[in-house]
């Protein structure tokens, strides 16, 4: 019976060019004389390399503090619908048609699709979210990408549904590279977010990130100090209670239980609110 070497042998015998040259060159170095021996010793097996963490999510692109160039709007009425008409809207519908040719700030010219908010019109929880992203400028819809489908999953944790809730951002075009909205591009946008919430009124309303908290409350402090402190705003003749918290975006970035853990009581907080018996 021919040994292990021999049987590799009478095999490199039979091949052609280049495996004959392969085989030359590995007598050559005297590595064949040591296949055997080293067939029969277990493979070495590589220490496991050390888990290298992953690299930190990059921080979303801070706005300019002042717009990079001046934008003059159309002077198509159709373009900058009158404050007037859009606080006299009598329905969501009519609002939305009012308000969805707009290009009164430097958002709408780069916008894909106008995304108004949708949701019950009778709502009793509201989210308010900061702008859209790549994926709902592209449906035209609010929160459809990752951050979401986390918000869908968030409401499912409380018992509801999507439907049930109304969702809107501060502004309704996409900011580009994914940065937050100006002041100025949210000043120009607020009174549209403001007739929604005066339309739906909500019992309460849940704002997600810093931009809602600056524009809609007028608070400078930062999202991380404010979160799950109730505010209140002032929209029409109702005094609306406000609970503030993380955006799911930094939630997904910064996937930690205390984040999770932070927002998840903010949320409960929120729908006991929702829920509570009616005064007497
Ligand atoms: S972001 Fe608001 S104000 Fe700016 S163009 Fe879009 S709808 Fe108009």
């Amino acid at each position: 019976m021919p040994d292990a070497e021999g049987k590799f042998r009478a095999r490199l015998e039979g091949m052609e060019h280049p495996l004959q040259a392969w085989r030359d060159t590995l007598e050559e170095l005297g590595v064949m004389g040591l296949i055997r021996e080293a067939a029969a010793e277990p493979l070495p097996v590589a220490p496991l390399a050390p888990r290298i963490p992953a690299p930190a999510p990059l921080p979303r692109p801070v706005p300019p503090r002042s717009a990079p160039a001046a934008y003059t709007p159309p002077a198509d009425p159709a373009a900058c619908p009158n404050p007037a008409v859009v606080a006299t809207a009598t329905s969501l519908a009519e609002l939305h048609q009012t308000i969805a040719g707009c290009l009164a700030c430097p958002l709408g010219p780069g916008r894909m699709k106008f995304v108004f908010g949708e949701g019950d019109p009778h709502a009793r929880l509201m989210f308010v979210g900061e702008g859209p992203g790549r994926d709902e400028d592209l449906q035209g819809r609010p929160f459809v990408g990752k951050a979401g489908e986390l918000l869908d999953k968030m409401i499912g944790a409380l018992g509801m549904k999507r439907e049930e809730t109304y969702i809107a951002n501060v502004v309704k075009c996409r900011p580009p590279d994914n940065r937050l909205p100006t002041a100025d591009e949210a000043h120009a946008c607020l009174g549209y977010l403001r007739r929604q919430i005066e339309l739906v009124q909500p019992a309460v309303i849940v704002t997600l990130g810093a931009t809602p908290l600056r524009e809609l409350l007028g608070v400078s402090e930062g999202i991380t100090r404010v979160r799950g402190q109730w505010r209140h705003v002032k929209v029409g003749d109702r005094d609306i209670p406000v609970m503030p918290t993380f955006h799911p975006a930094y939630v997904l970035r910064q996937y930690t239980q205390d984040v999770r853990r932070a927002v998840w009581e903010d949320l409960r907080a929120a729908k006991a609110w929702m829920d509570r018996p009616p005064e007497s």
